[in-house]
């Protein structure tokens, strides 16, 4: 089986923040997608998401021209956000300003024979509808998912939790933190969805399932996702790259 796929996304500031910290890549020509959600202030946290970013996206896409496939694209992600993380520790040494900046990152790689290859720390998050179903196949980390896990907190309270913001593992922030990594399977017809904290926090999952789902243009489903966040407060900047797989012709 080979798969193809189109992609959407966008990003806005939201209605509180001045700055928007979060970053977004999308090269769907190599398969390459991702959100980075910076923080640190003072113009720091931008920084460190577009670090990583760029990091991610130039070590990715000179493995992929140059025909990596299969565990190499898994070992090169990995790989990258090792570089990603580097980038981030040098530049706060070169800017004590900026020292302490970190980021989230969630990147998912696709390749043609249907494998996604994903990265992810903190509580930037992928999803994936599949017939209907909306699945998170990234687990934030965050306090809040902590005691989701432990039973303490049931997913929807987590969501508006007071320290729903606390969050546990990132990339930079004085920390040495590693990204989780996986890989799976995509289909025809699967749409993924990445997503920073400023969507995920002001709408439920039942939510972002219907604003998700076909018919329309994939630019108008990532505008609505934006424009319903802000509608739900925009408390946060708001990211969405949306990726809908296709039967590869
Ligand atoms: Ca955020």
């Amino acid at each position: 089986m080979t798969i193809d796929w189109e992609a959407a996304g966008g990003s806005d500031v939201g209605r509180l923040r001045r700055g928007n910290e979060d970053t977004l890549r999308m090269d769907p020509g190599r398969g390459i997608f991702l959100v980075a959600d910076g923080m640190g202030g003072h113009a720091a946290g931008e920084v460190a998401s577009d670090l990583a970013a760029t990091a991610v996206e130039e070590a990715m896409k000179t493995a992929i021209d140059a025909d990596a496939r299969g565990d190499a694209v898994g070992q090169t992600l990995r790989d990258a956000c090792a570089g990603a993380y580097a980038a981030i520790v040098a530049a706060g040494r070169a800017a004590p300003q900026t020292r302490g900046m970190g980021t989230t990152l969630t990147a998912c790689i696709l390749e043609r024979n249907g494998t996604a290859h994903v990265a992810h720390i903190g509580d930037s998050r992928l999803y994936l509808l599949r017939d209907g179903a909306l699945q998170q196949v990234t687990s934030d980390h965050t306090w809040v998912q902590r005691e989701v896990d432990a039973g303490r907190l049931s997913p929807e309270a987590a969501r508006t939790h007071k320290l729903a913001h606390v969050i546990t593992r990132v990339l930079g922030a004085g920390t040495d933190d590693e990204p989780d990594l996986t890989s799976g399977a995509v289909h025809p017809g699967d749409v993924l969805l990445l997503a920073s904290d400023g969507l995920t926090g002001m709408l439920s999952d039942a939510e972002i399932a219907a604003l998700l789902a076909p018919p329309l243009p994939l630019e108008q489903r990532a505008a609505a996702l934006i424009r319903a966040a802000n509608e739900n407060g925009g408390t946060d900047n708001i990211t969405v790259v949306v990726v809908e797989v296709g039967t590869g012709k």
